[in-house]
């Protein structure tokens, strides 16, 4: 099979075996995959991993002998694989599991490729109404819905989302359907139509965020975005912080302190409710799809994901 690895410090054409099925591992072909900023810090460097990349998809389940019911079904899966008898796992959470391997991220190979290997318990079946293009989202969308499983209680709330790539307006969109007042700081885009989300204020000036949000997310994925936030937040507000900045940077820990504010690290989320909101339609993706590839030309398409002004590029077998 075909893959796509960051083996020696660039995106690398792999061809290798076709995994196999069994030790509780099911084999899927892969139909869709999204390109995410993942990829590409790992490609600058980021957790210095070597395998094919990718961790968002839409596959075809092929061979499944643990849940033979999913086996020709459509499906995504959670990407954390836990040892399954630590506390975390026992206690049905692989998320952080000190032994877990995350595919395409950490000690398992991702889904740009033709087909991957993902255990079993982890896939989600997707319903017959949803589309591949709309259900590839579900990683993002999963990822955009933990800032609520952290912070019950946001509706009603002026939230403030720093960035506006590809994480940032999906967490926009997710936050403003559970009725989450939400503003997005962005760039204005010039001669792009596609609007931030349904009743999302987009915002353009720092200056008019200054001291108004109780809760600021950050997702620019630069160290600026955290000054940034931290501009906006009142005294004892909440910082979310979705960026992992590559290599350290300098942030001004004396403002937290001074401010008293919380930062809260933001990760992964659940995949069952992505699925479910993006199935019943509460949260709409397919406009942020900037282009779609075939598998074999991931060089381009990654160059493409890479440029200032995209939102996502997909991969297609
Ligand atoms: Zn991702
Ligand atoms: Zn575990």
């Amino acid at each position: 099979v075909i893959g796509w690895s960051a083996r020696g410090g660039g995106l690398r054409r792999e061809s290798r075996p076709s995994p196999r099925a069994g030790g509780g591992e099911a084999l899927l072909r892969t139909r869709l995959s999204g390109i995410c900023g993942t990829d590409l810090e790992i490609l600058r460097g980021y957790l210095a991993f070597g395998g094919i990349l990718g961790h968002e998809f839409v596959a075809e389940v092929v061979d499944c002998p643990e849940r033979p019911e999913l086996e020709g079904r459509r499906a995504v899966g959670e990407i954390n694989a836990g040892c399954g008898t630590c506390s975390h796992c026992r206690g049905g959470d692989p998320r952080h599991c000190p032994g877990r391997s995350v595919l395409g991220i950490l000690g398992r190979d991702g889904c740009h490729a033709e087909s991957f290997l993902l255990p079993a318990v982890n896939l989600i079946p997707l319903p017959d109404g949803l589309d591949d293009e709309s259900a590839v989202f579900a990683e993002p969308v999963a990822a955009a819905l933990e800032v609520l499983e952290q912070l019950p209680g946001l509706a009603g709330e002026e939230v403030l989302v720093l960035g506006d790539g590809r994480l940032g307006r999906v967490l926009a969109r997710v936050l403003r359907q559970a009725g989450v007042a939400v503003s997005l700081l962005g760039r204005e885009r010039e001669g792009d139509p596609r609007p931030a989300g349904a009743g999302v204020e987009l915002l353009t000036d720092p200056e008019a965020t200054r001291e108004r949000f109780r809760v600021a997310v950050e997702a620019t994925g630069r160290p600026e975005g955290f000054v940034a936030a931290l501009d906006a937040l009142r005294p004892r507000g909440t910082l979310v912080l979705k960026s992992t900045y590559e290599g350290g940077a300098p942030l001004p820990m004396a403002r937290v302190v001074v401010d008293e504010i919380r930062v809260l690290g933001s990760r992964c989320g659940r995949m069952e409710p992505a699925v479910e909101a993006l199935a019943e339609g509460r949260i709409a993706v397919r406009d942020l799809i900037d282009a779609v590839h075939p598998l074999e030309e991931a060089p381009a398409a990654f160059e493409r994901a890479a440029r200032p002004g995209t939102f996502k590029v997909l991969l297609r077998p």
